[in-house]
């Protein structure tokens, strides 16, 4: 694993993202698409409301056929960096910092690959997903699946890979530290590429 500390401008202030990166073989990875189905159906406003989320989401067998291992990439942020007084909304910006910044690190590594990465939550790139008025997805080149959505337990997959938990918003209260993750299936052939482009992209933006 590799980790390390990146800075970054946020509203004109220095902010610390602590990021993480490594390996794990496709047999390691938890999946479980039927029983991720059944809870976003339960419990989540966007079954059925966003493109990249179930019940459109492929397997992830079907999404990359010759993948052997999953590249992860993880950012945490220490909220109390946030100056926003209404816990909702601190974790709501910390989350969307995060995103934009490990979606930017995705994208360019994707060059060195043929699938494409897997986010995690809904796809924000329109402010209204065309699934709910049932049109096609207005960037189909752009949009990305979520990890959950394909059935990736992402709670074991970071116990793993980082032997880190996930930290929670409960009963109002607000955790120290909020973490986004995004992953990449790829084949042994990728592996010396995508490894070397991720040491000097990271290296680029950490300062
Ligand atoms: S690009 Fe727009 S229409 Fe397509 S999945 Fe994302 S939010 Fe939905």
């Amino acid at each position: 694993m590799k980790k390390g500390i990146l800075k970054i401008d946020h509203n004109g202030k220095k902010i610390e993202i602590n990021y993480f990166y490594s390996f794990i073989s496709k047999s390691e990875i938890t999946i479980d698409r039927e029983k991720y189905l059944n809870i976003c159906q339960k419990n989540c406003n966007y079954y059925g409301k966003n493109y990249s989320c179930p019940p459109y989401a492929p397997k992830l067998s079907d999404y990359s056929k010759e993948y052997t291992k999953l590249f992860v990439v993880m950012f945490r942020i220490k909220m109390s960096q946030i100056d926003i007084e209404d816990n909702f909304e601190r974790l709501k910006t910390s989350n969307n910092i995060l995103r934009q910044e490990i979606e930017g690190l995705m994208r360019k590594l994707e060059s060195c690959n043929k699938s494409k990465f897997l986010s995690s939550g809904p796809c924000k790139l329109c402010s209204r997903c065309l699934a709910v008025i049932d049109k096609p997805c207005r960037y189909p080149e752009k949009m990305r699946y979520s990890l959950e959505a394909l059935g990736v337990d992402c709670a074991h997959l970071i116990q793993k890979v980082f032997n880190k938990k996930m930290e929670w918003f409960e009963n109002g209260v607000l955790p120290k530290r909020t973490s986004v993750i995004a992953a990449i299936p790829f084949d042994e052939v990728n592996l010396k590429k995508l490894s070397k482009r991720a040491d000097a992209l990271i290296k680029s933006i950490a300062k």
